[in-house]
């Protein structure tokens, strides 16, 4: 199927029923309504000159335009680029160009980023670029008035006989990933890569049309718009947008206001909705299940999301953006232990392997290497960069993750870091992960990071940046020594400990272990 005929399918199957709501506005919309806005926006993107195969950049916050945005040029078969709306003007230029973008569609100003000027600094740079349409000026209400009329106008039919030229196998997104280990990448994805994906996300989170899932993560991204998006109209479920960006007492109101049973989110949301202040005020009640994603998930917060949000049911995934994003999950009938523990099994129609990264052999389950995926949901490829594409994914269409990973004995798969990540001190192979997970233990402390630094004797050592619990004193290397001596090897326990405020992050929510490690060495000098 391609994307517009798995929306025709929902809107046959549900008009009455809601498809997306936006909290920060209050607006509504049925399946009906939301389908007739689609085809508004896709015939108002056809009357800019808008054809199959063009790009159309998305730049903006989570809001309700993003997402007619998406299911628009997935109609026209047009290729949406997903705009990460943290990016500054060099990093706009830098994706405009490699992906040659034609129209963008962005918000005019989100807090400290001024959108519209920033295109305006670039647009003379970008020569490809011959359009843009403004969300907050009277830009997009022209669009959607001109694809009206065009729709009255025999449009309609037009839409159907593009249709009938597309093939799920073209490409339909080109989405960049989140920048976690250096620049971000564009894979390049296709209709069949990710409608699948979000299918089966969904099936495998029992969704039906009774569901309301609370999307807090950013659509620029997989997780919002395939995981979030897609799977809801893959099953005739609703999509709740909290606020246009991620804040835990918005999130927290609006699954309680909108009765919504999904919440997803990367760890670091959770972190902050469980420990938000007015928690214990807000009526969770609705929930069910969600999804957390994104990054290693520590056990203690997992069990606050189960115990006090009531989501019994949340599912782990594991994923990347390369591969449409989800290969494993947990499925509500998996035991508790593996649902807390693990990311689960991997999913229908794909296959993993673990390998040794040295010479590719495939290793006996229980051992750790690097996590092999292969099926529909490997990208197309990063757009226009074949040599890169070359690096990870082989001649067998296997994708090489970078991640690290064991598989037990009934294939659940558990994540020990990335290949980047891993600290080697002294000789010895360190995972940073399960350092952190014990730190986490710590009742005073609320996050913990663990890099490796250069170090003139053991080659690496081991730094522990922590996050304190409100009140907590500052923990010192002392203390955490005090705490490991007997209950880690001593090669695991950190030599230094830095408390800190934050830690830096993508957007996605996601600890830059790079730039840590950057700013570690200006910690220690
Ligand atoms: P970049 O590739 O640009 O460095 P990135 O890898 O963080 O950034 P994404 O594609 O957004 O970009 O994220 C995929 C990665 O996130 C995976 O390769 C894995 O390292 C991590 N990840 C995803 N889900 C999980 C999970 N459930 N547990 C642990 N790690 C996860
Ligand atoms: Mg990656």
């Amino acid at each position: 199927d391609t994307i517009g005929a798995n929306l025709d399918r929902a809107v046959r199957a549900f008009p009455e029923r809601e498809a997306l709501v936006e909290c920060a506005t209050g607006r509504r919309w049925t399946y009906a309504e939301f389908a007739a806005d689609v085809d508004a926006v896709a015939l108002g993107l056809r009357a800019r000159g808008v054809g199959t195969g063009d790009r159309v950049g998305i730049w903006a916050p989570n809001r309700a335009e993003w997402t007619l945005t998406q299911y628009a040029t997935a109609r026209l078969g047009a290729i949406l680029v997903t705009i990460n709306p943290a990016y500054r003007a060099h990093e706009l230029a830098y994706v405009l160009d490699q992906a040659g973008v034609r129209l963008l569609v962005a918000a005019e100003r989100f807090r400290t980023s001024d959108y519209a000027a920033m295109i305006a600094e670039v647009r003379p740079r970008c020569p490809e670029l011959a359009d843009v349409v403004l969300l907050d000026g009277p830009d997009w209400p022209e669009l959607l008035a001109a694809g009206r009329a065009r729709g009255r106008d025999g449009g309609l039919e037009e839409l159907a006989a593009i249709e009938r030229e597309l093939s799920a196998d073209d490409p339909i997104n080109i989405q960049y990933t989140s920048g976690t280990t250096g620049f971000p990448k564009g894979a390049t994805l296709s209709h069949h890569n990710i409608l699948n994906n979000g299918y089966f996300v969904g099936e495998l989170c029992n969704y039906t049309e009774q569901d309301r899932i609370c999307l807090p993560v950013p659509f620029y991204h997989c997780f919002g718009m395939v995981m979030g998006n897609l799977a809801a109209t893959s099953h005739g479920a609703c999509t709740v947008i909290p606020a246009p960006a991620f804040d835990a007492a918005t999130t927290l109101a609006a699954v309680a206001a909108e009765r919504c049973t999904s919440l997803y989110g990367v760890p670091t949301m959770f972190i902050a909705e469980l420990a938000d202040p007015g928690f214990d005020g807000y009526d969770l009640s609705s929930l069910r299940t969600g999804i957390m994603a994104g990054a290693p998930c520590p056990a203690e917060v997992m069990k606050g999301v189960r115990e006090r949000m009531g989501m019994t049911e949340v599912s782990i995934c594991y994923g990347m953006t390369e591969t449409s994003p989800v290969s494993t999950q947990t499925r509500a009938d998996d035991p508790v232990e593996r649902r807390v523990s693990t990311v689960g099994r991997v999913g229908p129609h794909l296959e993993v392997k673990v390998v040794d990264p040295e010479t590719g052999r495939t290793l006996p389950r229980g051992e750790p290497g690097e996590l092999c995926t292969r099926g529909y949901s490997v990208m197309l490829g990063y757009w226009a960069e074949p040599a890169r594409t070359a690096e990870v994914v082989d001649a067998a269409r296997w994708m090489h993750t970078g991640d690290l990973a064991v598989m037990d004995e009934e294939g659940y798969l558990s994540i020990t870091g990335r290949i980047k990540d891993m600290v080697i001190r002294g000789g010895e192979n360190v995972y940073p992960r399960e350092i952190e997970e014990f730190l986490y233990t710590h009742p005073d402390v609320l996050d913990v990071q663990v890099i490796g630094v250069p170090d003139t004797r053991y080659g690496e050592e081991l730094m522990a940046w922590v996050r304190m619990r409100e009140g907590a004193p500052p923990l010192t290397a002392e203390a955490v020594r005090a705490f490991c001596t007997g209950r880690l090897a001593h090669f695991k326990i950190p030599r230094y400990v830095h408390v800190v405020e934050e830690f830096p992050m993508t957007v996605t929510g996601k600890v830059r272990k790079v730039e840590m490690r950057e700013l570690a060495v200006a910690v220690l000098a």
